[in-house]
């Protein structure tokens, strides 16, 4: 098997938003800021032979100096100061990242009124209901919007109450997620697609359907949109053992890493 390593792609987003807050940023500030933000592997850490530098470090040193070829060396552009070399983002730089905010906005709206669906949506009862549900054919939402894929409120309903309103994470660590009870007089918890409805695209059988479907404390699931990599990681790696199975049951297949590398960084 290949030795894990953060890859390259990983560091992108992150690696610009830093050089936007911290103009004139260091390298070396650059490489210590994104270690608290990505999870290194045994392997990142490993001291290059004959010099005083780690194999994740190479890796940020060789994606800012990639500047002609990759898109990241394209969004920066750097300056003398004094001895040292300071990055700063320049226009190309600043529209890629507010495309990438512009896209968390709508995918944040979505989320908002799908979350509002299922509170209001009825479970299903029967599980051949469930079941007949869970198997239906993709359907494209409408043809003005050609990428979004139509979602079943009833099935993530069935999700969370099967679940007894209990966060998965809680049941996976042991630890307690205690919300609140809503005026439903559950206690609130949200449902979250493990492979997002953006993915459906790549995927011939549906992804919105119980197996892939999680039912999340509010902490975990904004962890899981919002927070670092390693955040992301740390929840998701646990929510994937305990679904993968059900989901190649079902013909669905994914590895971690193209899970993370595809849909959430
Ligand atoms: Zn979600
Ligand atoms: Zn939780």
């Amino acid at each position: 098997m290949e030795e894990k390593r953060v890859k390259e792609r990983e560091i992108i987003k992150p690696a610009l938003k830093i050089i936007k807050d911290n103009p004139g940023i260091s390298t070396s500030e650059l490489i210590k800021k994104l270690q608290k933000i990505v999870e290194l592997y045994p392997g990142d850490k490993e001291i290059l032979a004959g010099r005083n530098d780690t194999k994740f470090s190479q890796i940020v040193r060789n994606l800012i100096s990639h500047k002609n070829y990759n898109k990241f060396g394209k969004c920066i552009y750097e300056r003398e100061q004094g001895r040292n070399t300071g990055f700063y983002i320049n226009e190309l730089g600043e529209n890629e990242i507010q495309g990438y905010e512009k896209s968390e906005i709508k995918e944040e709206k979505l989320d908002n009124e799908f979350q509002r669906k299922v509170r209001e949506s009825n479970d299903y009862n029967e599980i051949e209901e469930l079941m007949k549900a869970d198997s239906r054919i993709p359907e494209k939402m409408s043809r003005s919007n050609n990428s979004r894929y139509k979602v079943d409120p009833r099935i993530t309903k069935t999700v969370l109450k099967k679940n007894n309103y209990i966060c998965e994470i809680e049941k996976l660590t042991g630890e307690e997620h205690k919300t609140f009870v809503t005026n439903k007089d559950v206690q609130y918890m949200e449902g979250h697609h493990l492979i997002p409805m953006k993915a459906q695209k790549d995927f011939k059988i549906n992804i919105d359907r119980s197996d892939n479907i999680c039912c999340l404390c509010p902490n975990c699931h904004r962890a899981i949109h919002y927070g670092t990599i390693k955040e992301k990681r740390a929840r998701l790696s646990l929510l994937y053992n305990s679904k993968i199975r059900g989901l190649n049951e079902n013909k669905i297949c994914i590895d971690f890493e193209e899970l993370i590398n595809n849909y959430y960084i």
